[in-house]
């Protein structure tokens, strides 16, 4: 028997579904053949998922009713529920979102303020902080209008392309 004969008889052979004759094969090969044992391994691994349930007594006549009922244009669609119910559920849940995320942004509000209270305990410190901040960005005004400065004779590229290219072109020409 070939694996491709084999595969698709593994489900029926696991469940017990083959007459003797058609699994006696089965079971050689699965012997014989380590990918077809692998396959039912696997698939005894999903088997395993599935609880078996005991069986259900189907109720006297069922399937007369189901039938007829079926001839008669009952498409066996459920009644749909009553819809306010649904959302009413709905509406309260999502009242209660909103009220968990007023809750939220009013403690995190909390938070970040006494995180702020706690950072300047004391008035002299702030103090120290700002000057040394003021001293430093009147440190970068002063670098940054020294650039400014310097800047303008760059731009022009008429009057400032002789003096650049001079020390370059006097080196290589001559
Ligand atoms: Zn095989």
């Amino acid at each position: 028997m070939k694996c491709e004969a084999v595969k698709p008889l593994v489900a029926g052979y696991l469940d017990n579904e083959l007459s003797e004759s058609q699994a006696a094969p089965v079971r050689q090969h699965l012997l014989d053949c380590a990918g077809c044992r692998n396959e039912m391994q696997s698939q005894t691994a999903q088997k395993s998922w599935f609880v078996p349930t005991e069986p259900i007594a189907v109720p006297d006549g069922f399937a007369t009713r189901v039938s007829r009922r079926a001839f008669a244009g009952d498409k066996g669609l459920l009644v749909p529920a009553p819809r306010q119910e649904v959302q009413r559920g709905e509406a309260r849940i999502l009242q209660f979102v909103i009220q968990m995320t007023a809750v939220a942004a009013v403690v995190l509000l909390i938070l970040a303020l006494g995180m702020k209270f706690n950072a300047h305990p004391e008035g002299s410190e702030l103090r120290a902080d700002s000057s040394d901040l003021r001293e430093a960005l009147e440190v970068m005004e002063r670098l940054n209008r020294e650039e400014q400065f310097q800047l303008p004779q760059d731009n022009p590229p008429g009057a400032s392309q002789p003096e650049a290219t001079q020390p370059v072109g006097s080196g290589v020409g001559k």
